[in-house]
């Protein structure tokens, strides 16, 4: 029997807001919606969505879906290079592809590994096969302004932007802006980009173009870009080619030191019985009063005289670098106070336990204390002079793009979202 695709003929009348309009009518021919996924034409099959259960495994999903035990034995040892069936975990959603006859024999098997990834197991012929599959992508690009109210994350949420994205951009702004020092009334403005399924399912975000944060009246630009042709890194850069992370200086002591003792956790000291004790400082020794540096910008979060340590002073960073200086002969900074890097906070001493006059610098990463010289840390290089042009001419249609960027826009867009919802009710 042949089957006939009947034509619908839909008629929609549509009528104008003024009461004395003619009603205009439109005649359209709908063809039935053909639809694919994972490379498939679903009409042509039935279509079974399900989840594995406990317990569940390949064979017992087949068999429930009439595939015969030696057939479902024969798929499992033609494929286990790709994929190995035994590896089918419960809570993992899966699609059947089964004939659209009285016997809905399982002829696909798409395995979905997350959103985006998928094996696709085929045995609807004699020839079977596994294969990875990966859905399209969408990237959309998105504008944003957010007003500071209490605080970053809060705006964020507010207008309905993830934590991973919230997070990128404090990274961004890591030691520019202290995220805890916003005031009310600061605002931002984002451009980045949002990915999707099938032009409906979010699937995450990607870059982050272009921001600009407005601190206290000043607008605090940031840029992505590739400065390096050879490791090709984007990093980001201020409106004047500066490079937004910062790198520590390599010594608190600007010139005369000498590095008496490094980091190692496996020091001998003859002072305590030859016994394995670790240093987890860097000890930069020099004549006493010689000045001492923040090596980066942070806020003052320590500044005492204690046991062992004698004066130190610590100096925290962002949410992930903090370092410490001991044994000063004073300190020159109080708690709480803000220090950019290169600024003094105290002189060499001799003040607790140490043998000569030396800063015993500590460097602390997630509040684990390591060693400076081993951290992959943002490189501060300048951006290459011969670059600069180039950057200059990138950069000028997106500092237009921010600077139009208004909250009326984001109104427009939830406006737009509220009227969907309607139309889908
Ligand atoms: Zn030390």
């Amino acid at each position: 029997m042949r089957t006939y695709l009947i034509p619908i003929i839909v008629v929609l009348f549509f009528y104008s807001c003024k009461k004395d309009a003619i009603p205009a009518k439109i005649t359209e021919v709908i063809k039935p919606i053909e639809i694919f996924e994972y490379g498939f034409k679903l009409n042509d099959f039935e279509v079974i969505n399900d989840t594995i259960k406990t317990g569940e495994s390949f064979g017992v999903i087949m068999d429930r879906h009439h595939v015969l035990y030696p057939k479902i034995n024969k798929i499992a040892s033609s494929i286990k290079d790709t994929f190995d069936v035994r590896r089918v975990r419960s809570g993992k959603p899966y699609t059947i592809l089964a004939s659209k006859d009285s016997l809905t024999k399982a002829q696909v098997f798409i395995y979905k590994h997350n959103k985006i990834d998928a094996t696709i197991i085929n045995f609807k012929d004699s020839t079977i096969n596994a294969y990875t599959y990966k859905k399209p992508i969408q990237t959309v690009e998105k504008k944003i302004m957010g007003v500071v109210n209490s605080n970053f994350s809060v705006t964020m949420d507010s207008l309905g932007l993830k934590h991973n994205l919230t997070n990128e951009v404090a990274d961004i702004y890591a030691w520019t802006l202290d995220f805890f020092k916003l005031q009310k009334g600061d605002t931002f403005k984002l451009i980045y980009e949002e990915k999707f399924i099938n032009d409906t399912t979010f699937a995450g975000y990607g870059k982050i173009k272009a921001a600009v944060f407005n601190h206290k009246g000043k607008d605090l630009y940031a840029y992505r870009y590739v400065a390096d042709s050879i490791k090709k890194i984007p990093e980001y850069f201020d409106d004047e080619a500066g490079l937004l992370r910062r790198q520590f200086l390599k010594s608190p002591i600007k010139f005369q030191y000498r590095i008496s003792s490094r980091y190692n956790l496996r020091r001998r000291i003859k002072l305590y019985g030859n016994r394995v004790r670790a240093h987890k400082g860097t000890d930069f020794a020099a004549k006493r009063g010689t000045p001492i540096m923040s090596t980066a910008n942070g806020t003052v979060v320590e500044s005492a005289r204690r046991g062992g340590n004698g004066n130190y002073v610590k100096v925290k960073h962002n949410s992930t670098y903090t370092t410490q200086y001991l044994h000063m002969k004073r300190r020159n900074v109080k708690k709480g106070d803000f220090v950019q890097q290169g600024d003094i906070i105290g002189w060499v001493g001799m003040t607790g336990n140490t043998s000569g006059p030396h800063v015993c610098y500590r460097f602390w990463k997630n509040g684990r204390q390591v060693d400076p010289f081993k951290q992959k840390l943002p490189s501060a290089k300048p951006m290459d002079e011969a670059i600069k042009p180039d950057y200059f001419e990138y950069i000028k249609p997106l500092k237009d793009k921010l600077d139009t960027i208004s909250l009326e826009e984001n109104n427009q867009e939830n406006l737009i979202e509220e009227e969907h919802l309607i139309a889908n009710n």
